[in-house]
């Protein structure tokens, strides 16, 4: 698409209507649209729409959009984690955690993948079920992914350690009975994910290693995306920076409480 076309795209999903429910950030509908432009502009393969809270309006009316200037779109059930390798626990639990993540799917809404290229429908469709990682589909470092994913891993296996050690879990039952009941159990410091403003055009968690580099995967995609959103629109690009800030003084007021 020629810059003017991007322009007039950008346009259209800034004037969009849309209802703030749940928690919806600006930082994050900015991003969105960002990430829409640059699957129209041939720099990312797809954008997922609607994964977490996000405002069903507002899904709704980037549709509209998208459909509109000539793109592709997908509904899809919420993107199922994708699992690497097996977590280090009773096989039949996690079999268990599936079935339940599985059923939980089918009763949630469904999310959009807004994409340019007939060819991605099936790198969709697999991502979307879990069968293999986001990264291809969307275009995020494969690393970065897989770091996020790793975490996610050592999360349940956090879990699993806190239902032995702090409830007395020992048998398969126990197990499913503190996962429907939702026990709380003490996640340690080093199992949780870092939050990163490093790189503030993205939308994906950057792996360590490419969080200390400026030349890294992750921070080429971010200056990318940067680069596109200051050609298209300065004050789109300004007006990002700023919900940067807004963000980063947000979460700070949230940590001191
Ligand atoms: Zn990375």
């Amino acid at each position: 698409m020629e810059d003017a076309a991007l322009r007039s795209l950008l346009r259209d999903l800034q004037r969009l209507p849309f209802q703030r429910e749940g928690k919806v950030s600006v930082l994050e509908v900015l991003l969105d649209y960002l990430e829409i432009v640059a699957v129209a502009a041939g720099e990312k393969p797809s954008h997922l729409q609607g994964q977490g809270m996000r405002s069903r309006s507002l899904l709704e009316g980037i549709e509209g959009i998208a459909a509109a200037h000539g793109l592709r779109l997908l509904r899809t059930g919420v993107v199922l984690q994708h699992f690497h390798r097996a977590p280090n626990y009773d096989a039949r639990f996690f079999d268990w955690e599936t079935q339940r993540e599985r059923a939980a799917r089918a009763r949630e809404g469904q999310v959009l993948w807004v994409y340019r290229n007939p060819d991605l429908e099936p790198a969709i469709r697999s991502a979307a079920d879990g069968e293999t990682d986001v990264a291809g589909a969307l275009g995020y470092p494969a690393c970065c992914v897989r770091e996020y994913n790793e975490i996610g891993i050592r999360i349940s296996e956090a879990v699993v350690r806190g239902y032995q050690t702090e409830h007395g879990a020992t048998e398969l039952d126990d197990f499913i009975r503190l996962a429907t009941v939702g026990a709380k159990v003490t996640i340690p410091p080093s199992a949780k994910p870092h939050v990163s403003h490093l790189f503030s055009y993205v939308q994906f968690s950057p792996c360590r290693r490419c969080a200390e580099s400026s030349s890294s995967p992750a921070a080429e995609i971010n200056w990318a995306m940067k680069r596109l959103a200051t050609r298209l629109s300065p004050a789109f690009q300004r007006a990002i920076d700023k919900a940067v800030s807004a963000e980063v003084a947000f979460r700070k007021q949230q940590g001191r409480r």
